[in-house]
Protein backbone atom coordinates (compact mmCIF):
# COMPACT_ATOMS: atom_id res chain seq x y z
CA UNK A 1 0.00 0.00 0.00
CA UNK A 2 1.48 3.11 -0.77
CA UNK A 3 2.06 6.01 1.74
CA UNK A 4 -0.25 8.39 0.34
CA UNK A 5 -3.19 6.10 0.61
CA UNK A 6 -2.53 5.88 4.81
CA UNK A 7 -4.92 8.02 5.86
CA UNK A 8 -7.94 6.15 4.47
CA UNK A 9 -6.18 2.96 5.62
CA UNK A 10 -6.24 4.55 9.39
CA UNK A 11 -9.50 5.34 9.36
CA UNK A 12 -10.50 2.28 9.21
CA UNK A 13 -7.51 1.23 12.13
CA UNK A 14 -10.20 1.83 14.99
CA UNK A 15 -12.83 -0.72 14.13
CA UNK A 16 -10.67 -3.32 13.47
CA UNK A 17 -7.82 -2.99 16.38
CA UNK A 18 -4.86 -4.73 15.68
CA UNK A 19 -3.38 -5.34 12.70
CA UNK A 20 -0.57 -6.99 11.33
CA UNK A 21 0.64 -4.66 8.42
CA UNK A 22 2.82 -6.02 5.89
CA UNK A 23 4.50 -4.02 2.88
CA UNK A 24 6.11 -4.37 -0.71
CA UNK A 25 8.08 -2.25 -1.64
CA UNK A 26 11.98 -2.06 -0.30
CA UNK A 27 11.42 1.60 1.01
CA UNK A 28 8.40 1.26 2.74
CA UNK A 29 9.41 -1.36 5.14
CA UNK A 30 11.03 0.63 7.76
CA UNK A 31 8.66 3.42 7.37
CA UNK A 32 6.21 0.52 8.40
CA UNK A 33 7.12 -0.26 11.53
CA UNK A 34 7.70 3.72 12.16
CA UNK A 35 3.82 3.90 10.98
CA UNK A 36 3.20 0.91 12.81
CA UNK A 37 4.67 2.63 16.40
CA UNK A 38 2.43 5.33 15.99
CA UNK A 39 -0.81 4.04 15.52
CA UNK A 40 -0.58 0.65 17.01
CA UNK A 41 -0.62 -1.79 14.22
CA UNK A 42 2.17 -4.51 13.84
CA UNK A 43 4.54 -4.66 10.78
CA UNK A 44 6.57 -7.43 9.01
CA UNK A 45 10.20 -7.15 7.38
CA UNK A 46 10.67 -9.07 4.35
CA UNK A 47 11.53 -8.97 0.63
CA UNK A 48 8.88 -10.31 -2.06
CA UNK A 49 10.17 -12.40 -4.14
CA UNK A 50 9.08 -10.29 -7.04
CA UNK A 51 11.87 -7.78 -5.79
CA UNK A 52 14.25 -11.17 -5.16
CA UNK A 53 16.53 -9.68 -8.08
CA UNK A 54 17.31 -6.50 -6.24
CA UNK A 55 18.52 -7.86 -2.94
CA UNK A 56 21.55 -7.62 -2.47
CA UNK A 57 24.89 -7.98 -0.07
CA UNK A 58 23.25 -5.66 2.69
CA UNK A 59 19.62 -6.82 2.05
CA UNK A 60 19.59 -9.26 5.22
CA UNK A 61 21.59 -6.88 7.59
CA UNK A 62 18.81 -4.02 6.78
CA UNK A 63 16.28 -6.27 7.71
CA UNK A 64 17.82 -7.82 10.84
CA UNK A 65 17.98 -4.19 11.86
CA UNK A 66 14.60 -3.64 11.02
CA UNK A 67 13.50 -6.47 12.89
CA UNK A 68 14.98 -5.21 16.10
CA UNK A 69 12.11 -2.62 16.14
CA UNK A 70 9.09 -3.50 18.31
CA UNK A 71 6.54 -3.53 16.12
CA UNK A 72 8.05 -5.92 13.80
CA UNK A 73 6.68 -9.58 14.45
CA UNK A 74 7.46 -11.01 12.03
CA UNK A 75 10.17 -11.91 8.71
CA UNK A 76 8.62 -11.44 5.14
CA UNK A 77 6.86 -11.89 3.41
CA UNK A 78 9.30 -13.99 1.54
CA UNK A 79 8.99 -17.27 -0.56
CA UNK A 80 8.93 -18.31 -4.26
CA UNK A 81 5.95 -17.00 -6.94
CA UNK A 82 6.75 -18.98 -10.19
CA UNK A 83 3.56 -17.34 -11.20
CA UNK A 84 4.49 -14.00 -12.27
CA UNK A 85 8.33 -14.75 -12.36
CA UNK A 86 9.38 -11.19 -12.00
CA UNK A 87 12.88 -12.43 -10.49
CA UNK A 88 14.36 -15.58 -11.92
CA UNK A 89 13.62 -18.70 -9.91
CA UNK A 90 17.67 -19.06 -8.51
CA UNK A 91 17.40 -15.66 -7.07
CA UNK A 92 13.64 -16.01 -5.55
CA UNK A 93 15.07 -19.38 -3.90
CA UNK A 94 18.61 -17.62 -2.55
CA UNK A 95 16.49 -14.74 -0.90
CA UNK A 96 13.98 -16.65 0.20
CA UNK A 97 16.53 -19.62 1.93
CA UNK A 98 18.42 -16.18 3.13
CA UNK A 99 15.37 -14.65 4.98
CA UNK A 100 13.83 -17.91 6.58
CA UNK A 101 17.23 -18.44 8.06
CA UNK A 102 17.31 -14.78 9.53
CA UNK A 103 13.53 -15.57 10.96
CA UNK A 104 15.23 -18.84 12.33
CA UNK A 105 18.08 -16.74 13.72
CA UNK A 106 15.83 -14.14 15.21
CA UNK A 107 13.01 -16.91 16.48
CA UNK A 108 10.34 -14.82 14.20
CA UNK A 109 7.72 -16.51 12.60
CA UNK A 110 8.09 -16.34 8.52
CA UNK A 111 4.78 -14.67 6.49
CA UNK A 112 5.42 -16.78 3.52
CA UNK A 113 4.24 -16.29 0.19
CA UNK A 114 4.12 -18.79 -2.71
CA UNK A 115 2.52 -18.88 -5.69
CA UNK A 116 2.55 -21.57 -8.37
CA UNK A 117 6.01 -22.98 -6.77
CA UNK A 118 4.20 -26.28 -4.95
CA UNK A 119 6.26 -28.63 -4.12
CA UNK A 120 9.11 -26.76 -4.69
CA UNK A 121 8.11 -24.43 -1.39
CA UNK A 122 7.73 -27.05 1.05
CA UNK A 123 10.41 -29.11 0.33
CA UNK A 124 12.51 -26.18 1.46
CA UNK A 125 10.54 -25.31 4.39
CA UNK A 126 10.94 -29.37 5.55
CA UNK A 127 14.63 -29.06 4.88
CA UNK A 128 15.49 -26.11 6.89
CA UNK A 129 12.50 -27.36 9.78
CA UNK A 130 10.63 -24.43 9.13
CA UNK A 131 7.16 -24.20 11.73
CA UNK A 132 6.19 -21.16 13.09
CA UNK A 133 5.15 -19.74 9.67
CA UNK A 134 2.20 -18.78 7.82
CA UNK A 135 1.22 -20.01 4.01
CA UNK A 136 -0.30 -16.25 3.69
CA UNK A 137 -3.03 -16.16 0.75
CA UNK A 138 -3.48 -19.96 0.69
CA UNK A 139 -5.34 -20.32 -2.81
CA UNK A 140 -3.50 -24.10 -3.66
CA UNK A 141 -5.30 -27.27 -4.01
CA UNK A 142 -5.56 -30.21 -1.18
CA UNK A 143 -1.96 -31.13 -1.62
CA UNK A 144 -0.23 -28.78 -1.07
CA UNK A 145 -2.54 -27.44 1.91
CA UNK A 146 -2.01 -30.85 3.19
CA UNK A 147 1.86 -30.63 2.49
CA UNK A 148 1.70 -26.92 5.01
CA UNK A 149 -0.44 -28.53 7.33
CA UNK A 150 1.99 -31.49 7.76
CA UNK A 151 4.70 -28.98 8.49
CA UNK A 152 3.13 -27.23 11.46
CA UNK A 153 2.19 -24.11 9.75
CA UNK A 154 -0.92 -22.00 9.46
CA UNK A 155 -2.98 -21.30 6.60
CA UNK A 156 -4.00 -17.57 5.69
CA UNK A 157 -7.42 -17.49 3.64
CA UNK A 158 -8.25 -14.26 1.85
CA UNK A 159 -11.21 -12.90 -0.36
CA UNK A 160 -9.79 -15.41 -2.55
CA UNK A 161 -12.24 -17.75 -1.14
CA UNK A 162 -15.00 -15.20 -1.98
CA UNK A 163 -14.38 -15.57 -6.09
CA UNK A 164 -16.85 -17.56 -7.32
CA UNK A 165 -14.57 -18.48 -10.42
CA UNK A 166 -11.16 -19.95 -9.03
CA UNK A 167 -11.90 -19.80 -5.49
CA UNK A 168 -14.47 -22.40 -5.21
CA UNK A 169 -12.53 -25.27 -3.80
CA UNK A 170 -11.58 -23.28 -1.31
CA UNK A 171 -15.17 -23.34 0.58
CA UNK A 172 -14.27 -27.15 0.99
CA UNK A 173 -10.26 -27.47 1.60
CA UNK A 174 -10.82 -24.57 4.71
CA UNK A 175 -13.12 -27.44 6.29
CA UNK A 176 -10.19 -29.20 6.29
CA UNK A 177 -7.49 -26.43 8.09
CA UNK A 178 -7.88 -27.47 11.86
CA UNK A 179 -9.34 -24.16 13.88
CA UNK A 180 -6.00 -23.51 15.88
CA UNK A 181 -4.32 -23.30 12.19
CA UNK A 182 -6.93 -20.61 10.28
CA UNK A 183 -5.77 -17.38 9.70
CA UNK A 184 -7.99 -14.38 8.02
CA UNK A 185 -6.63 -11.53 5.61
CA UNK A 186 -7.39 -9.27 3.65
CA UNK A 187 -4.00 -9.39 0.96
CA UNK A 188 -5.07 -5.58 0.78
CA UNK A 189 -5.22 -3.51 -1.39
CA UNK A 190 -5.46 -6.69 -3.88
CA UNK A 191 -8.21 -9.30 -3.98
CA UNK A 192 -10.95 -7.52 -3.31
CA UNK A 193 -13.71 -9.77 -2.48
CA UNK A 194 -15.84 -9.96 -6.11
CA UNK A 195 -19.17 -10.26 -4.57
CA UNK A 196 -19.15 -7.69 -2.08
CA UNK A 197 -21.97 -5.26 -2.61
CA UNK A 198 -21.43 -2.49 -3.48
CA UNK A 199 -17.70 -2.81 -4.99
CA UNK A 200 -15.24 -0.13 -3.96
CA UNK A 201 -14.24 2.53 -5.97
CA UNK A 202 -11.71 1.51 -8.22
CA UNK A 203 -12.02 -1.59 -6.69
CA UNK A 204 -9.38 -1.31 -3.95
CA UNK A 205 -9.28 -3.26 -1.47
CA UNK A 206 -9.19 -2.49 2.39
CA UNK A 207 -8.63 -3.81 6.01
CA UNK A 208 -12.24 -2.59 6.87
CA UNK A 209 -13.50 -5.83 4.18
CA UNK A 210 -12.40 -8.78 6.97
CA UNK A 211 -15.91 -8.99 8.20
CA UNK A 212 -17.28 -9.94 4.50
CA UNK A 213 -14.26 -12.49 4.52
CA UNK A 214 -14.73 -13.79 8.04
CA UNK A 215 -18.22 -14.29 7.03
CA UNK A 216 -17.84 -16.39 4.16
CA UNK A 217 -15.17 -18.78 6.12
CA UNK A 218 -17.73 -19.21 8.72
CA UNK A 219 -20.62 -19.82 6.32
CA UNK A 220 -18.47 -22.24 4.53
CA UNK A 221 -17.46 -23.92 8.12
CA UNK A 222 -21.07 -23.65 9.25
CA UNK A 223 -20.18 -22.02 12.01
CA UNK A 224 -21.25 -18.84 13.78
CA UNK A 225 -18.35 -15.81 12.45
CA UNK A 226 -18.49 -14.49 15.73
CA UNK A 227 -16.70 -17.53 17.26
CA UNK A 228 -14.57 -17.35 13.76
CA UNK A 229 -13.19 -13.83 14.43
CA UNK A 230 -12.16 -15.13 18.00
CA UNK A 231 -10.29 -18.26 17.12
CA UNK A 232 -8.73 -16.84 14.23
CA UNK A 233 -7.94 -13.85 16.09
CA UNK A 234 -6.16 -16.27 18.71
CA UNK A 235 -4.41 -17.67 16.69
CA UNK A 236 -2.71 -14.26 15.59
CA UNK A 237 -1.90 -13.24 18.36
CA UNK A 238 -0.27 -16.96 19.28
CA UNK A 239 1.59 -16.89 16.30
CA UNK A 240 2.81 -13.68 15.79
CA UNK A 241 3.29 -13.19 19.67
CA UNK A 242 0.82 -10.42 19.92
CA UNK A 243 -0.06 -11.13 23.61
CA UNK A 244 2.96 -9.67 24.73
CA UNK A 245 2.87 -6.14 25.63
CA UNK A 246 5.17 -3.94 24.40
CA UNK A 247 7.90 -3.66 26.62
CA UNK A 248 8.26 -7.35 27.00
CA UNK A 249 8.78 -7.84 23.13
CA UNK A 250 10.98 -4.89 22.85
CA UNK A 251 13.26 -6.30 25.99
CA UNK A 252 13.27 -9.17 23.92
CA UNK A 253 14.37 -7.66 20.97
CA UNK A 254 17.12 -5.69 22.63
CA UNK A 255 18.58 -9.12 24.21
CA UNK A 256 18.86 -10.48 20.82
CA UNK A 257 20.09 -7.67 19.44
ZN1 LIG B 1 1.75 -12.47 -1.10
Amino acid sequence: MALDNLRQFLKEIDRLGELVRVTHPVRARLEAAEIADRFDLYATAGVHPHHARDCGPSTIAELRDIAKHPRVVAIGECGLDFNRNYSPHPDQEKWFVAQLELGLELGLPLFLHSRDAHPRFAEILKSHRVTKAVAHCFTGERDELRAYLDLGLYIGITGWICDERRGRHLLELVREIPRDRLLVETDAPYLTPRDLRPQPKARRNEPAFLPHIVNTVARALGRPAEEVAQETTRNAHTLFGLRESRATAHEKRTARA
